[in-house]
């Protein structure tokens, strides 16, 4: 009587289910770094994800982690693929169950004294997968110097995923915008301060917090000239 159903059970040992991953308004796809420790969520251009990056290697744009292509998925695709797979195997068994029950039924004989008739109550369930919703826009684009890969961040980035570059100049230029942030935010942060814990607390916080812009300023132009210097490390006369 259910055949179909037998049949189905043993084809599911050897299943698998690929669900589409959607890209956002940009074209870009979003990566998590596999890193425990890190996690960092990024954005890659679709295009270049297929031309310019290689599968044995790429790296996050936060820690330098490096794992293959098929290690980027993000915790929320990696949830959505498994809530998707199990609801494609609900979606066969319920098939497989109704398929099972008409063919009982229609085996039943009309003029019979005992009639007998199966029924699979429920709606029926979906077979087809529904692919990952892409997540928000990330404002910062950068394109890598060396290898014209384009990729989004929040924040910033120090490496480039699809070759590892580290640029010199990206960097020193997100260490700028950071201390603006910061000069711009005194008052935001000022004044949630003073409401939570007072003036001395907030006045106490602003002044630490201008401090650091300088102590940052100092450590991102020697970054700078570290990395600016690099290339002639080793002159060859
Ligand atoms: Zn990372
Ligand atoms: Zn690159």
């Amino acid at each position: 009587m259910f055949e179909k159903l037998i049949q189905e059970l043993k084809c599911m040992n050897e299943m698998s289910v690929s669900v589409a991953i959607e890209t956002d308004e940009n074209g870009y796809i979003d990566k998590q770094c596999p890193n425990e420790n890190c996690e960092f969520v990024f954005k890659v251009n679709k295009d270049d994800w297929a031309n310019i990056f290689k599968d044995e290697s790429v790296w996050c744009p936060l820690c330098r982690h490096e794992a293959p292509s098929d290690q980027w998925f993000t915790l929320q695709q990696v949830k959505h693929a498994q809530s998707e797979a199990l609801a494609i195997v609900e979606g066969k068994i319920d098939n497989s169950l109704r398929e099972g029950a008409n063919q009982f039924n229609q085996r039943q004989r009309k003029n019979s004294f005992i009639s007998l008739s199966m029924k699979v109550s429920g709606s029926p369930k979906r077979t087809f997968t529904i692919p990952a919703k892409a997540a928000d826009l990330m404002q910062l684009e950068i394109q890598c110097e060396a290898c014209n890969s384009r990729f989004a961040v929040i924040g910033s980035a120090y490496f480039c995923p699809a070759c590892g570059h580290n640029s010199v100049t990206r960097t020193f230029r997100d260490s700028l915008r950071k201390i603006h942030a910061k000069k711009n935010s005194i008052d935001v942060v000022r004044r949630a301060v003073i409401e939570s814990s007072g003036k001395d607390e907030a006045e106490l916080m602003c002044r630490s917090l201008i401090e650091t812009c300088v102590s940052d300023g100092v450590v991102a132009f020697q970054k700078y000239c570290e990395g600016m210097y690099e290339q002639f490390a080793n002159p060859p006369y």
